[in-house]
């Protein structure tokens, strides 16, 4: 009887996760001669354990970030232009409640990708709302919604997130409506959240992926660069190391 009733006030109370295991989560207690207050503890914490782990797991599904890309899984030795300390203190979230800039600059495949992800992960288990574009993805969804009116739009997510990635800048050129999409989307954030962005293309060159439009580019820089970090990260495309490996082999 009194099971019921608890089961049925855990129902209200939405403890959904201990609540399907409430009986083997007594009959336990008793088994170990738990005490009231130890029970108690177990359960909530349980609880709260399994809703955040659930939290963070819808929050990573609608984030868009690729998965298989975490920190933990990072190789630092492998790439030594990265300083472990650095990236380990931007993990703590403080850049996302400075409302700074990341930026990571370098050639393909040396896991520029793998930390502006792994970064946005963390962001995620530390509650943060992220959402990820690739350049692409992006100024498709800024055309798809350039009709809107902008009141609406600085309602919408992906400008109201605390951390937007914004991955492969560079691998095409925009044109002039384009650009302008993008600085419109920059300056909607602009001290307002964080923006991680990648690129293959070392600043001076954006001019020419922004339609050659120096005015544009410079009022982008700006705002991008005004609180932001940027790694510079270089060596050897981790993409090919093994095939490195193989050529070695073989010669
Ligand atoms: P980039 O974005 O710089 O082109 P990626 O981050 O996509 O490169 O890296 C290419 C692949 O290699 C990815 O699968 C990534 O997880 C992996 N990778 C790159 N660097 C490392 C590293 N230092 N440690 C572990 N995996 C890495
Ligand atoms: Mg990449």
């Amino acid at each position: 009887m009194t099971l019921e009733r608890v089961k049925h006030t855990m129902e209200r109370l939405k403890m959904q996760h201990t609540l399907g295991t409430l009986p083997e989560l007594v009959e336990e207690a008793v088994k170990r001669k738990e005490g009231p207050l130890a029970f108690l503890d177990r359960v909530v914490t349980m609880e709260l354990q399994a809703r955040e782990e659930s939290r963070i797991a819808t929050s990573l599904r609608l984030s868009g970030l690729p998965k298989g890309m975490h920190l933990d899984t990072f190789d630092f030795a492998f790439q030594p232009s990265v300083e472990k300390a650095r990236i380990d203190f931007l993990a703590t979230g403080e850049f996302i409640r400075k409302k700074e800039n990341i930026l990571f600059l370098g050639p393909p495949g040396v896991g520029k990708t793998h930390l502006a992800v792994g970064l946005g992960v963390r962001a995620v288990e530390l509650g943060y709302s992220v959402s990820y574009y690739t350049m692409d993805e992006l100024i498709q969804v800024l055309k798809k919604r350039a009709d809107v009116p902008v009141a609406k739009q600085t309602r919408s997510a992906y400008k109201k997130n605390a951390l937007v990635v914004v991955d492969e800048l560079g691998y095409q050129s925009l044109d002039r409506r384009e650009t302008h999409l993008f600085f419109q989307f920059i300056a909607a954030r602009y001290v307002k959240g964080s923006l991680i962005l990648t690129s293959n293309r070392s600043i001076r060159d954006w001019v020419h992926l922004f339609a050659e439009d120096e005015l544009a580019t410079t009022a982008l820089l700006d705002r991008i660069l005004h609180r932001a970090q940027i790694f510079s990260v270089d060596g050897r495309s981790y993409r090919l190391k093994d095939m490195e490996k193989l050529l070695k082999g073989k010669g």
